[in-house]
This record gives structure tokens, C-alpha cells and sequence, in this order.
């Protein structure tokens, strides 16, 4: 079996410019998460917040800790003054509370907001439609203390990659519109992460510019 650095070497190898690999090390030990770093991994990946602090707190400062996934209001303290971006924001309360947080460490918090375009009904997020519409509504613009930066989703767990082309086309789009309509003159609205192990290809044949990968680099998780 190749080594981790093998398999990290594998994955940037089929990163195109302008695509950045989030290592979701979650479930993983901080040595492998070590051992990703030395061989010249500086973003990972963490789902739940307390795992994330831990790690944060006994690992090399310039990590880029990123949260993806689903954030209970009452975790974002926790990670407020680690995490550099959330990528799962899936409704304008989290979006407060994350302001709030980020403002008690007084810091900026730059967020993705999490499209729902899956099948499957356990994924969390904004539908297309909910997503432009809280846009719209634009109270995020009176958080200063956050920074929307794009947009994140997951595709349905299938074999059909037609389909699979299909949300990530649709999450693409959503950004697109979100960006014409309310981010034209915003540089920082640029991030689409899309793609895990099993079809980040497809996401990035579709726009991706983060794709988050754990079980191709760091092998299966124990839960
Ligand atoms: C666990 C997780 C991943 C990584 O999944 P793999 O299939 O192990 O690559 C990506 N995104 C989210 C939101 C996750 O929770």
C-alpha cells in the first residue's frame, strides 16, 4: 500500500491550478494529520468542533483549520479563534452567531454558505432558491464580522455520474448568480467547494476551486 505522502502526492498531482485540497483528516490522529503537514499539506478539514479545537490547539500554527461540516450555533465558540473558513453555513442564525464569535475574538470569519443540491434528505443547507433569497434580504451585509467567500455543497452518495454532473452544475450556477447579483465588485466571493474521494473529479469538471478529501489520502475512518 502506498504511504500517505504517496497518496497526498496522487491528489495534488490531479489538482489543477486554481484548485486547493482541503485534507479532511476528521477521525484521524494529530500524527497523520503531522504527517500530511511535512509533506507540505497546510489546510485541513475537520467536522466537528471539538475535535477541531484539539487538533488546533497542540499543531503547528500556520494550519489552515477549516470547518465543513454541519455547526450547531452553540459549537461556534469553541472554534472561533482557530478556524480560518466554515464552510458549511447552512442558515442566517449560524451566520449571526458566527459574527458574534468572531467578533468577541476580534477577528474576521470568512464563510461559505452550504447549497443543498443532493437527493438525499439528510444533507444539510440552503436550497438555490432560500440561498438568494436570504441574499437578497441582506442582513449578512450588517455582519461585519463575517466574510462570505462562495458557496459549498455535497453531491448525492451514487454511482450515476450524470446526476452528479447535474448538482454540481447547479451549485455552480447559484454562484454564479449569487455573484453577479450581489458580489460583482467582491473579489473575495470566489470559493466553490465541491468534491470528496469518490467524484471530485466531476467537481472540478464543474468548477470547483476547494475540493475536500479524507478517505483517499488518509485511508477509511474508525467511527
Ligand atoms: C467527511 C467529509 C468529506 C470527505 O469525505 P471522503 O469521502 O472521506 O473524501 C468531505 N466533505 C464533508 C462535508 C465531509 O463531512
Amino acid at each position: 500500500m502506498n504511504s500517505l505522502s504517496e497518496r497526498l502526492h496522487d491528489v495534488w498531482h490531479d489538482l489543477p491550478e486554481g484548485v486547493r485540497l482541503v485534507a479532511v483528516s476528521k477521525f484521524h490522529p494529530a500524527e497523520q494529520v503531522m504527517e500530511a503537514y511535512e509533506a507540505g499539506q497546510r489546510i485541513f478539514g475537520e467536522n466537528h468542533a471539538q475535535e477541531l479545537a484539539a487538533k488546533a490547539a497542540m499543531l503547528p500554527d500556520d494550519i489552515e483549520w477549516h470547518f465543513i461540516g454541519h455547526l450547531q450555533t452553540n459549537k461556534v465558540r469553541m472554534i472561533a479563534s482557530y478556524v480560518s473558513l466554515v464552510h458549511s453555513v447552512d442558515s442566517l442564525r449560524l451566520l449571526r452567531e458566527i459574527n458574534k464569535q468572531a467578533q468577541k475574538n476580534e477577528r474576521i470569519l470568512r464563510c461559505l454558505l452550504q447549497l443543498h443540491v443532493a437527493q438525499e434528505e439528510t444533507k444539510f443547507g440552503f436550497t438555490p432558491e432560500e440561498m438568494l433569497q436570504m441574499l437578497a434580504e441582506g442582513e449578512w451585509k450588517s455582519l461585519e464580522n463575517i466574510r462570505l467567500c462562495g458557496i459549498m455543497c455535497m453531491a448525492t452518495n451514487t454511482d450515476d455520474t450524470a446526476q452528479i454532473h447535474r448538482e454540481f452544475k447547479l451549485a455552480h450556477e447559484t454562484f454564479l448568480k449569487a455573484k453577479e447579483r450581489f458580489f460583482a465588485d467582491d473579489d473575495m466571493f470566489c470559493e466553490q467547494s465541491m468534491g470528496m474521494s469518490d467524484d471530485y473529479p466531476i467537481a472540478i469538471s464543474e468548477g470547483a476551486t476547494l475540493v475536500r478529501i479524507g478517505t483517499r489520502i488518509f485511508g477509511p475512518r474508525n467511527y
